[in-house]
């Protein structure tokens, strides 16, 4: 059988238990990250939503500022995770965000969004949500909402501007852990 993939969920504030919840249901070995030390030997690491600033500020007491950007595995930001990871904050993905961009007397909402291929659309929860309002020429935007991407990839960074964990639909996620298996399938090719 196929070795469990080794998934990090960044576990300094906000919904990393979901996070590990979700990839332990998909098959996948799930570990909590609190220090850089922690990050070795991962397959992939996810940034989940929470408040991003709490995030930051948690993230430089522990180095994990630095040890993310010398991180060379693939990333997947929800929400929070998406803005630590723009071009403001850890700048690893070519994306300019607006926080809170949906209103902030709008707490939350949901959304089915098409991603493409034919498939059902995916049912978004939405809270306090971020959009991406500029992207570089290598972001492909893989879903939108009202005209606002919020579902995007550069490479080996997928940001989502929602809570895939909050639902029991788990296609984002398998999105992700595919995208890792392909880069490895690539790399041994
Ligand atoms: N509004 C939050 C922020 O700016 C993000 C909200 C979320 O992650 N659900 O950090």
């Amino acid at each position: 059988m196929e070795k469990p993939l080794r998934i990090g969920v960044l576990a300094v504030q906000g919904n990393f238990r979901e996070h590990v919840a979700v990839l332990r249901r998909l098959g996948a070995e799930a570990v909590e990250v609190r220090l850089p030390e922690h990050l070795d030997g991962l397959d992939g690491l996810i940034l989940p939503g929470g408040e991003s600033t709490a995030i930051m500020r948690l993230m430089e007491l522990y180095g994990l500022d630095d040890a993310l950007r010398a991180f060379e595995a693939p990333i997947f930001g929800t929400c929070a995770g998406m803005i630590v990871l723009d071009r403001d904050h850890l700048d690893l993905v070519d994306i300019g965000v607006r926080r809170n961009a949906f209103g902030r007397q709008v707490h939350s909402f949901e959304a089915d969004i098409d991603i493409g291929h034919g498939d059902e659309p995916v049912r978004a929860v939405f809270i306090r949500a971020p959009w991406i309002e500029a992207a570089g020429d290598d972001v492909e935007v893989l879903a939108e909402v009202d005209g606002h991407p919020v579902l995007a990839r550069q490479g080996r960074i997928l940001v989502a501007a929602f809570h895939p964990e909050l639902t029991d639909d788990t296609r984002i996620h398998e999105l992700f852990l595919n995208q890792i298996r392909e880069a490895a399938s690539s790399v041994r090719a």
